[in-house]
Order: C-alpha cells, then structure tokens, then sequence
C-alpha cells in the first residue's frame, strides 16, 4: 500500500519528490520526468467523481492529464434526445476540465449503446499511441454499468497489446465509482489523498449540473472518507493496479 500522510508530505519540497510520494506507481514513467496520465471513464462525471482529486493533484504538480470518455452521455439527460444531451454534457466536461486540468477527449461512442468490437479495440489502441500515457487510469471491471465494464474492456486489451508489442506501455489502475451500487468487489492497493482538493472535486463533479449531483456526489464523499479511515489520508481516492510489481523493469 503506497500512501502519503500528511506529516511525511511536509518533507517532500521538490516537484519530483512530492510526485513519488504522492501515491500512484511511477515506474513506466522515465526518471525524471512528469508522468502522462490518462483517465478513461464510461460517461461525463466518471472520471471527476471517480479520481477527480487525484487528477487535480497530478495536474498541480505538473502532470499532463487528459480524461478520455466513452460517450457523452447521450441517453443521461431525461426529456432531451441524444443530440441535445451530447451537447449539454459536453460542455458539462469541458467545464470540469477547466477545474480538474484535464484534457478532454471523447472516444465516440453512444451512451447506452456502447460495444466491444475489433474497431473498437483498434481505436482505443490508436488513442493511447497517440496519447502515450504512463498511467492509465480507469473503471474495475466488476460494475453493475455495462458501458463501465466496455470501457474497461478496452483499456485492458490496450494495455495486454502494449505489453505484448513491447510498445507504448503503461500502468493500469482501476478505480471505483458509487461503489456498493455500481463498482462491486473492489479492494484497494493504492490510495491518493485528496483532502487539500476536496473542494475542488466537489467543484468539478457539480458542474454535470444536468445529472444532479445532489444525489451522488454524498455518495462519493462518503467514499472518499472510508477510503481515507483505510489509508489514514483523511479523504482519498483509491485504486487497484493491474501492473504486477516489477513489470516495466526493462
Ligand atoms: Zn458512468
């Protein structure tokens, strides 16, 4: 378990160090330089109500973020179709990067309808060539969401590729979203504190104002506080890795 308390973040002056300390395995990151980080979510909010903090905290130190959606959430909007949803909700995420750093990217999928397919895996491929992240960051596969466990079907074939073709390689992390309703099964190897940001996530989940965050964003806040019981950080975020210690020791 790899956790930064308070007390021992006071020690760390430099961006390097307060990187290292700050939670999530660094190792396919090249020494001395700022890790890539991409966090792959199935709908607008996933991302921020998921891991906002920790993104926010990457992005404060220097980290290039870029948060990469599935769809748009074209079928969350009751009431409205799916052009006027999409709409509206991209400009929900393009609000909520503004605050997390993050880049946003969409994937082009419909929410609702999303697959797993060839094409599928061959774009998701294509997007982390291009992106060339050293961390990936995204949903644990058991999720009572079909359109969470499709986007990690996707990342998790990126990945293998990856590490078959001896290319582009990357640590994979999984982390949770309304767990108890929708992660299921999800035991923490990784945690990153996100007290000092606290408000901030809060800021970037409350601009999906179309998905009410009224009634999920407690939900979260509870998380981030029994995560933080566990990981003595106050609140955090937590995580599972799928890398195995040693894996990008080439
Ligand atoms: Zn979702």
């Amino acid at each position: 378990m790899a956790v930064l308390s308070r007390r021992s973040a006071l020690k760390y002056a430099s961006g390097f160090a307060a990187l290292q300390a700050l939670g999530l395995p660094l190792a396919a990151a090249p020494v001395q330089e700022f890790p890539r980080i991409l966090v792959a979510g199935g709908h607008p909010d996933d991302p921020e109500s998921g891991c906002g903090g920790t993104m926010i905290r990457y992005a404060n130190l220097g980290c290039a973020i870029t948060s990469l959606y599935l769809t748009r959430g074209e079928a969350g909007i009751p009431g409205k179709n799916a052009e006027e949803a999409a709409r509206i909700r991209t400009a929900e995420v393009q609000q909520a990067c503004r605050i997390t750093g993050a880049k946003p990217l969409f994937f082009g999928q419909i929410d609702g309808n999303t697959e797993v397919n060839r094409q599928a895996y061959a774009w998701m491929q294509e997007i982390l060539r291009q992106e060339n992240p050293d961390i990936v960051l995204t949903h644990w596969p058991i999720d009572t969401h079909r359109d969470h466990r499709v986007i990690w079907q996707l990342v998790y074939d990126a990945w293998l590729q990856a590490r078959q073709n001896r290319e582009n390689r990357f640590s994979l992390l999984y982390f949770e979203v309304l767990t108890g309703d929708q992660t299921q099964h999800f035991r923490p190897t990784h945690y990153v504190g996100i007290s000092e940001v606290l408000d901030r996530k809060k800021e970037a989940c409350y601009a999906h104002q179309s998905q009410k965050p009224d009634t999920w964003y407690p939900h979260h806040l509870k998380m981030s506080e029994f995560r933080g019981l566990e990981s003595q950080l106050g609140h955090a975020e937590a995580f599972v890795q799928q890398d195995l210690p040693g894996d990008f020791a080439f």
